[in-house]
């Protein structure tokens, strides 16, 4: 039926970027074995354990990233169509996937300076607000939140008190939402970025700490815009939200040595990953008549900015050395799962 609104497949998209070798990795001698061609889209994987014969493995995508793509280029494809749409009163969400190390964080945070390491999340914090000096006879209202998924326990990194667990309720009105969770409006791309930054010193206690708990939990920052707009018909009021998700680290913890509570967390950590993989391809095969958005906190917090009228980009991140060999493929795979066919 061609007149009927556009089918979810067309509003996610799913892009890879592959880091470079660290300074590191290279005195030490490892190799690349992952490269993007970013004019094919395409991502080509050697299997260091192969002989040479056997053909690299070849995987497409809407769009690659290769070990010198710059965090501008990044940001027009996966940021900058998300942030047009919120402003127009859509939802998005933007995730970033890949095993602890891979660049989750470089593509959505990067570094303040110099400016060119901005990533997605600061430059649409820019882009927002340059759009919104540049609106005539319309009234924006901008809030922010921040909020951390650790063990499928919802904490809100705006609060005084980090530790409190949130609860999600859902309501007729406004859908699911997390009850008691602290927003800011604010008023600049500069208040906004402090609103982060506070919100980031509250990710864990000690900083020893911090590489840990940042790779076991979500982090989702939450921009929704509000756009007034009065005529001679009276007043539009529309509103969008954008999520900017930092997943946590997708490596298979079986390997990681895991036990105890470890264990009981990392399951947790495998479970959420898996049921959102399981949301968005059942978004893009179409034909699903049940999206299992209850199988986790987040694809639960995220039901109203996944599928329907939302845009949603996946950005997969992998390291290229012969050593994440296992996790990069399983990082293709999964994403090679949310495209559509
Ligand atoms: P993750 O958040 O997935 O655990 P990070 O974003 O912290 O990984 O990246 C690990 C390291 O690699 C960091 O030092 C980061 O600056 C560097 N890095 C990641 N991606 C890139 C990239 N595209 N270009 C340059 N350095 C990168
Ligand atoms: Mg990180």
């Amino acid at each position: 039926n061609p007149t009927s609104e556009p089918k979810s497949d067309e509003c996610v998209k799913v892009v890879v970027r592959i880091r470079p070798l660290s300074r590191k990795e290279l005195q030490d001698g490892h190799k690349a074995i992952a490269e993007a061609k970013e004019d094919r889209g395409e991502i080509v994987v050697r299997n260091p354990r192969a002989d040479a014969r056997e053909p690299p493995k070849s995987f497409f995508f809407d769009a690659v990233f290769g070990d010198r793509s710059a965090q501008e280029r990044v940001y027009e494809v996966c940021g900058a169509p998300l942030v047009e749409s919120v402003l127009q009163g859509y939802n998005g969400t933007i995730f970033a996937y890949g095993q602890t190390g891979a660049g989750k964080t470089h593509t959505m945070e990067g570094y303040p300076d110099p400016p060119e390491l901005r990533g997605i999340i600061p430059k649409s914090f820019e882009h927002i607000f340059d759009k919104i000096a540049l609106a005539d006879n319309v009234q924006y209202l901008v809030r922010a939140s921040y909020l951390e998924i650790y063990n499928e326990e919802i904490r809100d990194l705006l609060s005084k008190d980090p530790k409190d667990k949130l609860e999600l309720k859902e309501n007729v009105d406004s859908g699911v939402y997390v009850k008691d969770l602290t927003t800011f409006v604010v008023k600049s791309a500069m208040e906004i970025d402090h609103v982060m930054q506070a919100g980031k010193k509250n990710r864990s206690v000690g900083s020893t700490m911090m590489n840990l708990t940042s790779s076991r939990s979500h982090s989702i920052f939450c921009i929704v815009v509000e756009c007034s707009q009065s005529d001679d018909r009276g007043d539009h009021i529309r509103v969008g939200k954008l999520n900017l998700v930092d997943l946590a680290g997708s490596e298979r913890q079986s390997k990681t040595g895991a036990t105890g509570d470890r264990l009981k967390e990392a399951n947790k950590i495998n479970l959420s990953l898996s049921a959102l993989g399981n949301v968005i391809s059942a978004l893009v095969d179409g034909r699903s008549l049940h999206i299992p958005y209850r199988d986790s906190k987040l694809t639960r917090l995220l039901q109203d900015s996944l599928g329907g009228n939302t845009k949603t980009v996946m950005c997969a991140n992998a390291g290229p050395a012969e050593y994440n060999y296992d996790e990069t493929v399983s990082t293709l795979r999964y994403a090679n799962r949310a495209k559509n066919i």
